[in-house]
């Protein structure tokens, strides 16, 4: 008999035993650096000549892996392959598909330090952010797999006499799947699992920043026994192999996540008709955000301060949900400003393995260069209050830092900039504070610290983000407590590890039998 599902618990590492067990496995990984990983189609595990290069941020000298590299042969025989395995998968029963779910979490957990090692570096997390993207990995598999037994109940209708209805989720068919860097494994698992386990066959480009992740997930897949060319796996550069996957007249849906403007590009071609094509493609696009905290006047100031350190640096303000923009009242502003400029200049850079550094590097060169370009346009619209530049170290290191009196309609006020950067904008009132918040083209995450009931109420009505926090941080959603996806350009609206997430990748199909 199935558990009901909760939240896999977060490993406390002030606890000796814990911390022994992750500097064991960070010691086993980095005994297994500078592997090679092929792609898999089907039955076939490929190596190509061409690999990416998975390099530690933290380190650029040490390689992480080398991953076979798809071009577009390649890409066409994955689709074909998926494919021809959606005419088996679709059929296999529900809670047989889900049991692949419950049977790879449980090995995720017995490995869960060995994965969250592998997320120390690939991409630079600390033991905390790297052990968190384990667990939302396992709680999305068991979310899933539960979701897909609901789903496969009888599912109430009117009910008539003389007849016998039925309704029935079906799978939609060949779907691609395009995860982002940053939650390398939670994202990646729960974007393919959802696909899967509603009984869809897919293929998953991974990103290129961490394909070595991904290649871990794979094999955990083959070894729970999941039938070759369920899920076909794809590294390569989403510039080069992207659009065919994206425009191929057999893929069926695509599930992306990661910036707007590759989203809005698939979202586009998706909607061309393909020669061949007989379906409207779907697009599941979880896209960027520009989040804010808002600070009233009357507000517990202590933790509002906590909680805008922890969702503006927390690794290295790379997350969808981190909190770029902090509107704070008038009142309270530079109190909360030199608190938050306090504590940010205690915040200790350096390699993510070493358990006493906050932030670790930012996730390579592209990135650290872009958001030094942004600190950069920070100084003309701002006034620098910390960092701003580099730190030590050799690897993508940049220090946290605090912008003030940003005009709402600045750049770094504005666009998204995924690093570790606040910008404080200062209002009138709450209200003005309200209607700062609303001012971009984003809807992702919020945050309202506030006393004032009445205050909360206005915001909970009126600030227009998909995941609203209350008196708490604006990053951290757990899976099935707080469903998430934004508004606007954060996406299609969807709800990750939400109840209606798994009918984005079926079709409904009714019977009706006479009687
Ligand atoms: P990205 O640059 O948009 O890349 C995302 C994925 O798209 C990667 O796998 C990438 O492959 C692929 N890609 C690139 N060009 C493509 C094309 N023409 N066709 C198809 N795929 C293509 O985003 P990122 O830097 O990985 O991730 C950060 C972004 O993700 C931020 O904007 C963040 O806010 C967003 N995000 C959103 C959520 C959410 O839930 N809303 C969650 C996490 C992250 P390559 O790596 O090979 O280029």
């Amino acid at each position: 008999m199935l558990q009901e599902y909760r939240n896999e618990p977060f490993t406390d590492f002030s606890q000796p035993a814990n911390r022994e067990a992750m500097t064991r496995a960070l010691a086993l990984v980095e005994s297994q650096l500078g592997q090679s990983y092929p792609l898999v189609i089907g039955k076939e595990k490929i190596m190509t000549e061409e690999k990416l290069v998975s390099i530690n941020p933290g380190n650029k000298d040490q390689v992480v892996g080398y991953v076979a590299k798809a071009n577009l042969e390649l890409a066409e025989k994955a689709i074909k392959t998926a494919e021809e395995t959606f005419s088996t998968w679709s059929q296999v029963d529900p809670a047989v598909r889900a049991r692949y779910l419950f049977k790879a979490a449980a090995e995720m957990r017995r490995r869960k330090h060995e994965f969250s090692a592998w997320l120390v570096y690939e991409v630079g997390k600390n033991w905390a952010e790297a052990d968190a993207d384990t667990a939302e990995a396992i709680d999305f598999m068991e979310f899933y797999g539960r979701e897909m037994l609901r789903l496969a109940e009888p599912q109430p209708l009117t009910r008539i006499p003389g007849e016998d209805n039925e309704l029935y989720y079906i799978p939609l068919g060949v779907g691609v799947i395009i995860p982002p860097w940053n939650f390398p494994l939670a994202i990646l698992v729960g974007m393919t699992t959802a696909a899967i386990v509603s009984g869809n066959t897919v293929v998953l480009k991974p990103a290129s920043a961490s394909p070595v992740i991904a290649a871990k997930f794979v094999e955990l897949m083959e070894s729970v026994g999941l039938p070759p060319g369920v899920i076909n796996f794809l590294p390569g550069s989403g510039g080069a192999i992207g659009d065919f996957l994206v425009d191929h007249p057999r893929t069926r849906f695509i599930s992306f996540t990661g910036s707007m403007e590759v989203g809005l590009r698939i979202y586009e071609r998706a909607a061309k008709l393909a020669p061949g094509q007989i379906w409207l493609k779907r697009v599941v696009a979880e896209m960027g955000g520009k989040d804010a905290i808002i600070v009233d006047k009357e507000a517990d100031l202590e933790a509002a301060v906590e909680g805008i350190v922890a969702s503006a640096f927390g690794f290295q303000g790379q997350k969808c949900s981190a909190c770029s923009r902090a509107i704070i009242h008038q009142d309270v502003y530079d109190y909360v400003l030199e608190k938050v400029v306090e504590k940010a200049k205690q915040i200790k850079v350096g390699p993510p393995q070493d358990p006493g550094n906050f932030m670790g590097p930012v996730v390579d060169q592209k990135a650290y260069e872009k958001i030094l370009e942004y600190m950069e346009i920070g100084k003309q619209e701002g006034r620098l209050m910390c960092g701003g530049g580099k730190a030590e170290g050799n690897g993508f290191y940049l220090q946290p830092t605090v912008f003030a009196d940003v005009d709402p309609l600045a750049r770094i006020a504005q666009e998204e900039i995924f690093g570790p950067v606040v910008a404080f904008i200062k209002a009138r009132d709450f209200d003005h504070a309200l209607e700062i918040a609303n001012n971009t083209i984003y809807g992702l995450t919020g945050a309202v610290y506030s006393t004032n009931r009445e205050h909360l109420e206005k915001a909970r009505r009126h600030f227009h983000v998909g995941n609203l926090y209350f008196n708490r941080k604006c990053t951290g959603a757990l899976v099935g407590v707080h469903p998430f996806g934004g508004f606007n350009m954060s996406g299609t609206d969807s709800k990750a590890g939400g109840r209606d997430y798994l009918l984005l990748f079926t079709q409904a199909k009714v019977v009706s039998e006479k009687l």
